[in-house]
């Protein structure tokens, strides 16, 4: 925790600001002293070897010290303008002082004591106070010139807060200290409608009544927290808020700005009242670095206006990012569906003897970096987007046409399998699309596998056995998918009018593990006989799970340990391979 000992006049917006831009690097105070006694100590040596006539011997020949005086009257000089030159007002006052003092002990010294030895002494004395006089004119003006620089380049210009830049640098500096802070990220609610309405001046008046409201809130420290007030742009703020001793703090201190807004703004002529959405971020403990922590904070506002509750106030949590990352591989996925971008591979099936049966078509996409996304992440935000129809139709169409000119070209009998998401089996055009599929792609229709997940036994079987009853009239095959996942009873299984049972590959990774996992898939096996269907094991990836399918009498298949999903061409490949073997 940070104290909370800071004074309250160091607590204001400008405090922050002073703190950040115009801490100046003086130059070292033992310096000042120094300069000041060597100043001093020149002129003592100067004033003694006068009245002394003390010479020494240089080459042989005494030569009176007096003569180096000048040697001492350039140091003392010279420190003195250094002190007027690098400490400001400071070196100002105290350079004039000294040389102001020193005049009239020199005047005495001509006019009382007839030494006018030091009449050049009086004369420089007099240049070097011009000269000071001269420096800090020229100082004052560089100082003003560069503070007002500097004033506007933190400030927003239409509100006077500070700006974004001043901003950025206040969160950067706090992330280098590691100390914790909240960024809480305000937009106003409906300021379009008053910028359309009632036009820009009064849309700025707006802004500026608020700014200022804001500023008077941080500015008298009533909110407990250190806080720093700042226009991005548009009507978009940001407020920083530290020493905060838990998140109760920082949201009691946010009520106070939604507080503010409040009252009516009738100050300006308009009688409305003004809301703002706020979202807050918390450094360190949501994120290190401050572009995320300000893209939090930003998404937790967007939140608010989504949500438009009465409660204007929201903290970034991970689940928003969720959320986030949904939306994104949303729209990533409409994008490859309007372009045409979603793409297939094919994973070759077996028998038993290792002859090829047929392929699975996989559903592929690509970000826009040309890095490959899963179809585990895709797949199911297309179903909950409702755009798995789509990526269905666009394997369907592509795979279809593919192997149904492989199948002319070779005569081949390989099956192409296809996977049929619920909700697009549901569709009421799902059977002319299939039967378009047959016609256009030239598919044998007996060579083409619909893949159905169980899950259709549990939740829908009554809907969808119409439909699965005329595709399997068009002669089409259907393949119960992941079987064993989901939880459907003996009964729906025996009338369920599909040609083969693909067994998930979570049983057959367990298989091998003990012997009641191995009776396990061979019951489902045996059932699967029973009952009429073929059996696939799915996900085979060892040598000795296939052994162990074989003596159980498993039917085919599909795994890493035979074939990868492959592009369309090495698919081809296999395929006129197989048919010369034949
Ligand atoms: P699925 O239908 O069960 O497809 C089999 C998945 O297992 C594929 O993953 C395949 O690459 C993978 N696989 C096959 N053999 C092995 C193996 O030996 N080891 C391992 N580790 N994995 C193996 P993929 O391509 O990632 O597809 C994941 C799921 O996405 C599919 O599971 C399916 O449910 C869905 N999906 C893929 N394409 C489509 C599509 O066009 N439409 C719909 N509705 N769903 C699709
Ligand atoms: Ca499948
Ligand atoms: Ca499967």
């Amino acid at each position: 925790m940070t104290n909370k000992k800071t004074e309250s006049e160091r607590k204001t917006i400008q405090a922050t600001l002073d703190r950040l831009y115009f801490l100046k690097k003086s130059a070292p105070r033992f310096l000042f002293w120094t300069l000041l006694v060597l100043y001093f100590v020149c002129n003592l040596i100067i004033s003694i070897s006068s009245s002394s006539g003390a010479s020494i011997m240089i080459g042989g020949r005494a030569l009176p010290f007096y003569t180096f005086a000048g040697v001492f009257s350039s140091i003392s000089n010279v420190c003195i303008i250094i002190v007027a030159v690098y400490y400001g007002k400071h070196g100002f006052v105290a350079s004039l002082t000294v040389l102001l003092i020193q005049l009239p002990i020199v005047l005495m010294s001509v006019f009382l004591g007839k030494n006018l030895t030091s009449l050049p002494g009086v004369f420089i004395n007099l240049m070097t106070v011009g000269m000071v006089i001269l420096i800090y004119r020229n100082n004052k003006k560089l100082d003003d010139y560069q503070e007002s620089l500097r004033v506007q380049a933190v400030t927003d210009i239409l509100t006077g807060l500070p700006n974004w830049f001043a901003t950025t640098e206040l969160i950067e500096e706090l992330i280098r200290k590691k100390e914790p802070f909240a960024n809480v990220s305000i937009d106003m609610n409906g300021f379009k409608v008053i910028n359309d309405t009632m036009g820009f001046d009064v849309g700025n008046e707006v802004l500026i009544e608020a700014a200022r409201r804001w500023k008077a809130v941080a500015d008298g420290g009533a909110s407990g927290t250190l806080d720093f007030v700042s226009r991005l742009s548009g009507d978009e703020f940001t407020l920083i808020i530290r020493e905060f001793e838990s998140d109760d703090d920082i949201q009691n201190s946010i009520r106070m700005y939604e507080a503010a807004l409040k009252d009516q703004m009738d100050n300006i002529g308009y009688d409305f009242f003004l809301t703002a959405s706020f979202g807050y971020s918390v450094f360190p403990y949501d994120c290190g670095d401050m572009d995320n922590l300000i893209s939090y904070s930003m998404l937790a506002m967007q939140e608010v206006k989504k949500e438009a509750s009465s409660e204007h106030i929201k903290k970034f949590t991970k689940d928003l990012l969720k959320k986030e990352n949904t939306l994104e591989m949303e729209s990533k996925i409409k994008n490859a569906l309007d372009n045409d971008t979603v793409y297939y591979m094919l994973q070759p099936q077996y028998d038993m003897d290792h002859k090829l049966r047929g392929f699975e078509a996989l559903a592929r996409m690509k970000d826009e970096d040309g890095s490959f996304i899963s179809p585990a992440d895709f797949i199911p935000v297309a179903e909950k987007a409702g755009l798995i129809d789509r990526v269905d139709s666009a394997v369907f169409r592509k795979a279809a046409s593919y192997v149904g000119d492989l199948i002319r070209e070779t005569g081949s009998d390989v099956m192409l399998s296809l996977n049929v998401s619920v909700k697009h089996l549901m569709k009421k055009d799902f059977l002319v699309e299939v039967s378009n599929l047959i016609a256009s792609s030239g598919i044998p229709a007996g060579q083409l596998e619909l893949e159905i997940t169980e899950s259709i036994m549990i939740e829908s079987v009554e809907k969808a056995m119409h439909c699965i009853n005329e595709i399997r009239k068009m002669g089409v095959k259907i393949a119960i998918d992941d079987f064993g996942t989901g939880y459907s009873s003996l009964s729906y299984l025996n009338n369920f009018p599909a040609h083969l049972l693909k067994i998930d590959k979570s049983f057959i990774d367990k298989m091998n593990s003990s012997d009641s996992s191995k009776q396990y898939v061979a019951a489902i096996i045996s059932l699967g006989h029973v009952m009429g269907f073929n059996v696939i094991a799915e996900g085979v990836e060892e040598e000795s799970q296939i052994e162990t399918l074989h003596t159980i009498g498993c039917n085919y298949i599909q795994g890493y340990i035979w074939g990868r999903p492959l592009p369309e061409d090495d698919a081809g490949k296999l395929v006129r391979e197989s048919v010369k073997k034949d």
